[in-house]
């Protein structure tokens, strides 16, 4: 019998999970993605994107290019959610389901700390990147401040390339000069769920580049108009330029389906990636998942993909019988763009116990001749 599989989210667990669906399952079964967005934006470039070196178009595709590949593209809001009747509202207009995946991401939140929006700029979204590449520009002498307001936020890697990219660009601009560079880190080093070596390199590649690394500092408080930062511990840092990582929450209509377990995410079987409710899944940034080490796995792309293509698997198996079911392995890897046109590259077993394991390549050229290869490829491959 045809079934219709409902793909909440055209980020990346959305798209991977609705174009391999797309691939398995002959035409009488319907795809149908969700979104309230016209494009994916491939994230990972916003940092390029930042210092003038992307143009926005270029690291993004309009979802309707889904379409040719039979992909029904609903553009809209999802206002509700019925995980028992698999079914959800889209800008007032209800979609039932066989199958559920959701796929919506985190939600930035800078609200949660007065002040932030007004004092700094961030480039975790496409207009918030637009705007401190053009900001920046007015930026020649100073303090430059960089911050994660919490620990918790997607891509572990991405404040401290951007920290990286920004002091380059400092060079290049001809300021490095004029210019103090601190970065305050909610979390207790870089890439904490990564292990003790990944963290100690990767802070030594940021303070070999002169960069004051401050870690622990939890933001509690702005002051736009005085521009000075006070952090939970007490501690104020004054600053000319600020750029900030905001805190993340579930997006609410999750939360209004009352989906979401105590750390504020979405439970899953941590192989297969069901909620409680079965037939419903959540993907990517929305779900948490708990390690050993007391700590979720971080939320990135990397981790959306793997578990978009074991949910694909696992529903195709369900309606077809063709395949195997499978679980997912924790595995991930990144890019860490250093500047000078250098990358670091890191890859793990996150599922590993009592800790993950994690290897740290040292920056160079052929690694960021891979993070330009990945964007390329990631972004004809899907569209
Ligand atoms: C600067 C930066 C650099 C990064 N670099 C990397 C990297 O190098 N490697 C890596 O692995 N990860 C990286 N990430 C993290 C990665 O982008 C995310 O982890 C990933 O996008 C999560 O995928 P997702 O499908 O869970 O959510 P998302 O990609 O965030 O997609 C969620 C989608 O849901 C839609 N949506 C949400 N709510 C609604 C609603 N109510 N109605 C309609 N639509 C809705 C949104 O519009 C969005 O398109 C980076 C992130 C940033 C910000």
């Amino acid at each position: 019998m045809a079934k219709t599989i409902l793909v909440l989210g055209g980020g990346i667990g959305g798209v991977v999970c609705a174009g391999e669906l797309r691939k398995k399952l002959s035409k009488d079964h319907k795809i149908i993605l969700v979104d309230r967005e016209q494009r994916h934006v491939f994230s990972p470039s916003l940092l390029w994107l930042m210092t003038g070196l992307r143009k926005s178009e270029k690291i993004s595709q309009p979802l309707d290019r889904l379409k040719k590949k039979g992909i029904e593209v609903v553009r809209g809001e999802i206002e509700a959610i019925d995980p028992k009747a698999k079914s959800v509202t889209v800008s007032g207009k209800k979609i039932k389901a066989d199958y559920l995946v959701i796929a919506l991401g985190a939600v930035l939140a800078p609200e949660k700390i007065p002040g932030l929006t007004e004092a700094g700029h961030t480039y975790y979204s496409l207009g918030g990147a637009e705007g401190l590449r053009d900001a920046r520009k007015n930026f020649r002498s100073g303090r430059m401040v960089l911050l994660t307001a919490t620990p918790a936020y997607k891509c572990p890697a991405a404040p401290y390339e951007a920290a990286m990219l920004l002091e380059y660009d400092c060079q290049k601009r001809g300021i490095r000069d004029d210019v103090q560079i601190d970065f305050y880190a909610a979390e207790p080093g870089p890439m904490p769920v990564a292990g003790a070596a990944v963290t100690a390199a990767v802070r030594g590649l940021v303070e070999e580049r002169g960069i004051g690394y401050h870690p622990g500092h939890m933001l509690s408080a702005v002051d736009p108009d005085k521009r000075r930062l006070t952090f939970a511990n007490g501690v104020t840092a004054d600053f000319d330029f600020l750029v900030y990582v905001p805190p993340h929450v579930a997006p609410k209509v999750v939360a209004d389906a009352g989906m979401l377990g105590d750390a504020g995410w979405v439970p899953v079987d941590r192989g297969t990636m069901e909620t409680k409710f079965p037939g419903v899944f959540a993907i990517g940034d929305v779900n948490g998942i708990p390690l050993d080490l007391g700590k979720p796995l971080p939320m990135a792309g990397v981790f959306a993909h793997g578990e978009a293509e074991v949910v694909v698997s696992n529903i195709v198996h369900a309606i077809t019988g063709k395949g195997k079911t499978v679980v997912f392995d924790g595995h991930g890897e990144c890019f860490i763009e250093a500047g000078h046109g250098k990358a670091g590259f890191g890859r793990g077993k996150f599922y590993a116990e009592p800790v993950p394991t994690m290897k740290l390549y040292k920056p160079g050229r052929h690694w960021h001749a891979g993070k330009l290869l990945f964007e390329k490829d990631w972004l004809r491959r899907w569209f």
